[in-house]
């Protein structure tokens, strides 16, 4: 097996096309599966991204057949299976949430470009972009509550763009939603054939970088207050110290010792 970090295997590609930026995960072969390279390269990509002036919209995507299965649980589990409460707070916060919410507050608008599996980890980053365009073969899934014991994923971005009742739903059974059901209920802006998702994709990136950058900058900070006026950001906050208690039950504990990776895997297989 490669070993990507000793190879110094860029974990996240940029392209500049006009004054679109196309941030794309580059882990293929593991279902750009997050590792701690890959989310510290796509924060910096964000940050540069950012500070470009000439950068007027950026797509977030991923390289191969799927847009993200998650966090590497497998890294997870050699690396971090027995770190303290102190230590998993620190990771998670930094890596999990804060750049989480990076894209959330990104200063321009973003789109998730999605196909095949947008799971767990890859959920929340996408759902961390402004619209969606998804192909029909793409699928949401956030089986952790079911088989991870841990309440969801660290940015409980669910109910804020599923609705309360069908994130309830998602979450309790860790079913899979697919690419026209997450149409249906707005939490996917678009739906094309696999085929067509890097033009559709890029169709609507450069409809929207015709707009003036001020003016598009101020209305996203705009819209982005009305969920903070509803409570999003403490809501998430909140989550998030939830969630670092799931990490330390003696439920999670037991699943954790079996065996992270196994457990998802046969959740991400059995769809
Ligand atoms: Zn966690």
């Amino acid at each position: 097996k490669l070993n990507e970090t000793l190879m110094n295997q860029p974990l996240i590609l940029t392209k500049d096309i006009g004054a679109i930026r196309r941030i794309s995960l580059n882990r293929p072969q593991a279902r750009n599966a997050q590792n701690q390279q890959l989310l510290d390269e796509l924060s910096a990509a964000f940050n540069a991204a950012k500070n470009d002036d000439a950068v007027r919209v950026v797509i977030l995507a991923g390289e191969g057949d799927h847009f993200s299965a998650g966090h590497d649980l497998k890294e997870a589990q050699e690396k971090r299976a027995n770190f303290t409460v102190e230590q998993r707070w620190a990771y998670e916060e930094l890596r999990y949430f804060d750049y989480s919410m990076q894209i959330w507050d990104f200063p321009k608008p973003t789109i998730a470009q999605v196909q095949g599996a947008c799971v767990a980890g890859g959920f929340m980053i996408a759902n961390m972009c402004d619209l969606i365009v998804a192909s029909d073969d793409a699928f949401f899934s956030d089986p952790v509550s079911q088989t991870l014991a841990t309440a969801s994923v660290e940015v409980l971005i669910h109910p804020w763009v599923m609705g309360l009742r069908k994130a309830k739903e998602f979450l309790y059974t860790g079913m899979r939603m697919t690419a026209a059901d997450a149409k249906e209920i707005g939490m996917v802006n678009r739906v094309v054939a696999r085929q067509d998702l890097e033009t559709a994709t890029m169709e609507l990136a450069e409809r929207i970088a015709q707009a003036a950058p001020f003016g598009m900058k101020i209305t996203k900070k705009s819209l982005n207050r009305s969920m903070d006026v509803q409570g999003m950001r403490d809501a998430l906050s909140a989550h998030f110290d939830t969630h670092q208690l799931s990490h330390m039950t003696e439920e999670f504990k037991s699943i954790r010792d079996k065996g992270l990776s196994n457990t998802i895997k046969s959740s991400v297989n059995k769809g």
